[in-house]
């Protein structure tokens, strides 16, 4: 690089030969952590290292409309729904503990790992349902009658992430933990596909979610227990094989939801179902999805048995 090159040749020509190392020369190292893993440790824009996180929930909420919550005139409306809005979620994810949490506009996302992962990744999302239905938007309208039409949209996916700060080296405030992976990805998507109130469940997290009689079945008010509280969903977005989804659009019991909130959050997994209502629940169109995958995860074991 020459003093007399102009500014913009010396920048792409930097970025060129950075792009060249980093893809084909640089040192990479993944080191695999476990559940006891603290985000304060994860690796800065300096470091060679990557994290690996074998298990991370993902929960993103996302404020509906929130493109329709005017500035200019509505300055003052618009940023008192950002403040109690995202504060609201953000406060949930936190005090369930979340791993780490990202505010990103007007919504954000919390990732659990570790002990009771996805109960407390359930606990947080049904929470903030609650929140965004019974609380939230029933003050915003009393206080805002004309207010565009609002309230959270909850998406929830799990998998392997890979995470490192990524940004300028040495400005820390320039610096942001990167979530490589399909959980953030995935529950996104969910969560753009719901409608306000509504929590969003990837396949593979109602895998776990099934079978949990707090979770799976709703409570013994309103005419008993019941496999209805989840419906089928497809989730257009994401890739074809893992489209099926469910859907919850009850928040929690005024009655019984302190009490499920506890079993759930202390590992408690079995309730007096009958069987005719767990058998509602085999009927489910995602049992099918989750019989294909299971069957495509026995032939790849087998067609790497026939390599040897
Ligand atoms: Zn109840």
């Amino acid at each position: 690089m020459t003093d007399d090159e102009p500014f913009l040749t010396a920048l792409l020509e930097s970025l060129d030969e950075e792009v060249n190392i980093a893809l084909n020369n640089s040192v990479v190292n993944v080191v695999e952590k476990d559940g006891n893993f603290k985000s304060e440790d994860i690796p800065s824009s300096s470091s060679d290292t990557w994290i690996k996180l074998p298990d991370v929930v993902s929960v993103v909420c996302d404020l509906k409309g929130s493109t329709h919550l005017g500035t200019g005139k509505h300055d003052k409306s618009t940023t008192r729904i950002y403040k109690s809005g995202v504060e609201g979620a953000v406060r949930i994810l936190h005090e369930f503990e979340a791993d780490f949490i990202d505010i990103q506009g007007d919504g954000g996302f919390g990732l659990f790992w570790g002990e009771h992962a996805y109960e407390r990744a359930l606990c947080a999302a049904v929470t903030i349902r609650t929140f965004s239905g019974e609380h939230f938007v029933k003050r915003l309208k009393a206080r805002w009658p004309e207010a565009p039409e609002t309230g959270y949209k909850v998406g929830i996916h799990a998998g392997r992430t890979l995470v490192k700060r990524i940004g300028t080296r040495k400005v820390v405030s320039e610096q942001e933990a990167v979530w490589a992976g399909k959980p953030v990805n995935y529950s996104a998507k969910c969560a753009q596909s719901a409608d306000r109130h509504q929590v969003v469940v990837t396949q593979s997290v109602w895998e776990r979610f099934k079978q949990n009689d707090y979770i799976a079945f709703s409570c013994d008010c309103h005419g008993g227990a019941s496999a209805n509280l989840w419906k089928d969903k497809s989730v257009a977005t994401l890739p074809a094989d893992e489209q099926d989804a469910v859907v919850l659009e009850a928040g929690w019991c005024e009655t019984c939801g302190p009490s499920f909130c506890d079993a759930i959050m202390n590992g408690e997994t079995k309730r007096d179902i009958s069987e005719s209502v767990r058998q509602t629940s085999n009927k489910m169109k995602i049992r099918e999805a989750l019989n294909a995958k299971a069957e495509r995860e026995r032939l790849r074991r087998q067609n790497r048995m026939g390599v040897w």
